[in-house]
Protein backbone atom coordinates (compact mmCIF):
# COMPACT_ATOMS: atom_id res chain seq x y z
CA UNK A 1 0.00 0.00 0.00
CA UNK A 2 1.62 3.28 -0.93
CA UNK A 3 -0.17 7.09 -1.17
CA UNK A 4 -2.03 7.75 -3.64
CA UNK A 5 -1.21 11.12 -5.17
CA UNK A 6 -3.10 12.39 -8.28
CA UNK A 7 -0.22 15.63 -8.50
CA UNK A 8 -2.37 18.09 -8.47
CA UNK A 9 -0.01 20.47 -6.82
CA UNK A 10 -2.09 21.86 -4.23
CA UNK A 11 -0.38 21.11 -1.03
CA UNK A 12 2.72 22.58 -2.62
CA UNK A 13 0.40 26.01 -3.36
CA UNK A 14 -0.60 26.10 0.01
CA UNK A 15 2.45 26.20 2.40
CA UNK A 16 2.37 29.92 3.45
CA UNK A 17 2.26 30.41 7.40
CA UNK A 18 3.44 27.05 7.40
CA UNK A 19 6.48 26.80 9.94
CA UNK A 20 8.03 23.72 8.48
CA UNK A 21 7.80 24.91 5.00
CA UNK A 22 9.12 28.10 5.49
CA UNK A 23 12.03 27.82 3.30
CA UNK A 24 10.54 26.17 0.61
CA UNK A 25 7.54 29.69 0.50
CA UNK A 26 8.06 31.80 -2.57
CA UNK A 27 6.80 34.29 -0.88
CA UNK A 28 3.71 33.92 -2.07
CA UNK A 29 2.68 30.94 -0.29
CA UNK A 30 3.59 28.67 -3.00
CA UNK A 31 6.44 26.36 -3.13
CA UNK A 32 9.78 28.39 -4.97
CA UNK A 33 10.19 24.40 -6.69
CA UNK A 34 6.95 24.04 -8.20
CA UNK A 35 6.63 24.18 -12.09
CA UNK A 36 3.11 23.68 -13.22
CA UNK A 37 1.54 20.98 -11.09
CA UNK A 38 5.03 19.53 -10.30
CA UNK A 39 7.90 19.16 -7.95
CA UNK A 40 10.76 20.07 -9.53
CA UNK A 41 13.26 18.32 -6.85
CA UNK A 42 10.89 15.49 -7.09
CA UNK A 43 13.66 13.11 -6.26
CA UNK A 44 15.34 15.24 -4.00
CA UNK A 45 12.61 17.05 -2.00
CA UNK A 46 12.35 17.32 1.62
CA UNK A 47 11.54 14.28 3.63
CA UNK A 48 8.03 16.19 5.14
CA UNK A 49 7.10 16.36 0.99
CA UNK A 50 7.46 12.36 1.49
CA UNK A 51 4.23 10.93 2.80
CA UNK A 52 5.14 6.94 2.46
CA UNK A 53 9.07 8.05 4.04
CA UNK A 54 7.22 10.40 6.67
CA UNK A 55 4.87 7.83 7.58
CA UNK A 56 8.19 5.32 8.14
CA UNK A 57 10.29 8.13 10.39
CA UNK A 58 7.29 9.72 12.17
CA UNK A 59 4.03 8.78 12.08
CA UNK A 60 4.59 4.81 12.58
CA UNK A 61 2.24 5.53 15.92
CA UNK A 62 -0.44 6.19 13.71
CA UNK A 63 -2.35 3.25 11.99
CA UNK A 64 -1.07 3.71 8.39
CA UNK A 65 -5.00 3.41 7.06
CA UNK A 66 -6.01 6.82 8.91
CA UNK A 67 -2.39 8.34 8.54
CA UNK A 68 -3.54 8.04 4.30
CA UNK A 69 -6.90 9.46 5.42
CA UNK A 70 -6.05 11.86 6.98
CA UNK A 71 -3.45 13.21 4.33
CA UNK A 72 -6.13 12.64 1.73
CA UNK A 73 -8.82 14.31 4.00
CA UNK A 74 -6.38 17.21 3.49
CA UNK A 75 -6.10 17.06 -0.03
CA UNK A 76 -9.86 17.00 -0.87
CA UNK A 77 -10.14 20.41 1.32
CA UNK A 78 -7.01 22.30 -0.63
CA UNK A 79 -8.76 21.08 -4.03
CA UNK A 80 -12.15 22.48 -2.56
CA UNK A 81 -10.71 25.74 -1.70
CA UNK A 82 -9.34 26.37 -5.19
CA UNK A 83 -12.19 25.05 -6.83
CA UNK A 84 -14.54 28.01 -4.76
CA UNK A 85 -11.87 30.66 -5.45
CA UNK A 86 -12.04 29.63 -9.33
CA UNK A 87 -15.88 29.47 -9.13
CA UNK A 88 -15.82 33.20 -7.69
CA UNK A 89 -13.52 34.41 -10.55
S1 LIG B 1 -2.88 17.88 -2.66
FE1 LIG B 1 -2.77 15.66 -2.44
S2 LIG B 1 -3.23 14.83 -4.45
FE2 LIG B 1 -2.66 16.99 -4.72
S3 LIG B 1 -0.45 16.97 -5.10
FE3 LIG B 1 -0.74 17.23 -2.91
S4 LIG B 1 -0.63 15.15 -2.07
FE4 LIG B 1 -1.01 14.97 -4.26
S1 LIG C 1 9.57 20.61 -2.59
FE1 LIG C 1 8.34 19.74 -4.20
S2 LIG C 1 6.87 18.37 -3.18
FE2 LIG C 1 7.74 19.75 -1.64
S3 LIG C 1 6.30 21.47 -1.49
FE3 LIG C 1 7.88 22.00 -2.98
S4 LIG C 1 7.09 21.42 -4.99
FE4 LIG C 1 5.89 20.38 -3.40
Amino acid sequence: MSFKCNQCGECCRNIGGVELYKDLDNGNGVCKYLVGNLCSIYNERPILCRVDESYELFFKHIDKEDYYNANYAVCKLLKEKTEKSNQKE
